[in-house]
């Protein structure tokens, strides 16, 4: 449906190219830009190969951290570099390893998602069931559990398409999740200026080196462990119902900011595609309830919520074994690995 919208919706002088010319401006990395009827076309592109479209995907994979530098010059031949980038990519999302761009993972760079790289560090448990990740340094809001973190959201940077109940409330359930499964509780804070977590809507480049992108592509992002910045991008059509919310590229900003809390917890981003913490979400989707994934990569953080209910935990981690109730897909271990050794990522830059 949304790559259909994407044609429905784009201007008739870009319809009419096969592939974006981007020599006649210079895409956002952030984005890609393919017609549906084209997503196939890069499928026999290899080493050596050049092909108008390829700088694209470079751009894309530099941005979100899978190949470490191209001194931003980006030609269109598929060299080994990109091609290493591109298999960890596809190990990343837990799309089938193939190292060429198949229809299946272009399409799924073409899905919004976070702003926040994918650059991680592992957690360190080599189960084959547990794929949420960490920042580099694995850090986490330091004082004694149980604790209280404030939040506010900016009296300035704000969106006027939802109400602020809809807003505030949205936000409410989604920290209740995270504070369901730990022993750290959220309050929302009178004093924008002294909270612990401040939440604003930004337009483009907003100061923190991570320029928002218009609609679609980047969603939102958020910073790790102390820091505290929750930002979304005003650009989207945020939607609390898609009931009322009609458009095709409507986005469901409560389950945005309960992936971007789980960043502002301290972790990253997860393979697990029904994770709260797996990087992409489409328009018009809904993913808000916290997978197993989620709350043992929280948990392993910050320990248990005396509330929660363990044996649910037991039940689901057996069903996570046997992969079915919660359709939890192994993950090689050579991914596990590859992307312990991978340092640069938004946290260690801004923090
Ligand atoms: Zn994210
Ligand atoms: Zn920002």
């Amino acid at each position: 449906m949304f790559f259909f919208t994407l044609l429905f919706i784009s201007p008739p002088h870009i319809v009419s190219r096969t592939i974006l010319d981007h020599q006649a401006f210079t895409q956002p990395a952030t984005k890609i830009a393919i017609k549906n009827h084209n997503i196939q076309s890069f499928i026999n592109a290899g080493i050596g190969t050049k092909m108008l479209g390829i700088a694209q995907f470079k751009r894309y994979l530099t941005r979100f951290g899978y190949i470490p530098m191209y001194n931003n010059t980006f030609t269109d031949e598929f060299d080994d570099k990109f091609e290493v980038g591109l298999i960890r990519y596809q190990q990343r999302l837990g799309l089938q390893v193939t190292g060429k761009l198949d229809s299946n993972t272009v399409s799924q760079m073409m899905i919004p998602r976070c702003g926040v790289s994918d650059t991680t560090t592992h957690n360190n448990h080599h189960h084959i069931t547990k794929h949420f990740m960490y920042f580099p340094g694995k850090p986490r809001w330091s004082r004694p559990m149980p604790r209280t973190l404030t939040y506010a959201f900016s009296p300035v940077n704000m969106i006027h398409s939802l109400s602020m109940l809809e807003i505030r409330e949205a936000f409410q359930r989604a920290f209740f999740k995270w504070a369901s499964v730990i022993p750290v509780s959220f309050v929302e804070a009178e004093d924008y200026g002294f909270a612990e977590i401040k939440i604003g809507f930004y337009i483009g480049d907003h100061g923190d080196g991570e320029p928002f992108d218009g609609v679609l592509g980047v969603l939102a992002h958020s910073f790790s462990p102390e820091s505290g910045r929750l930002h979304l991008d005003a650009a989207e059509t945020w939607a609390v119902d898609f009931g009322v919310t009609k458009s095709e590229m409507a986005v469901d900003l409560e389950s945005v900011a309960t992936h971007e809390i789980g960043h502002i917890l301290g972790l990253s981003h997860s393979s697990v595609k029904e994770a709260v913490m797996y990087p992409s979400l489409r328009p018009r989707d809904k993913r808000a309830n916290l997978n197993i994934d989620d709350i043992k990569g929280v948990q392993s953080l910050y320990g248990s919520n005396p509330k929660f209910r363990s044996g649910w935990l037991l039940e689901s981690d057996l069903s996570a074994n046997q992969g079915v109730q919660f359709g939890v897909k192994p993950l090689s271990l050579v991914a596990s690995f590859i992307f312990f050794s991978f340092a640069h990522t938004l946290c260690a830059c801004l923090s």
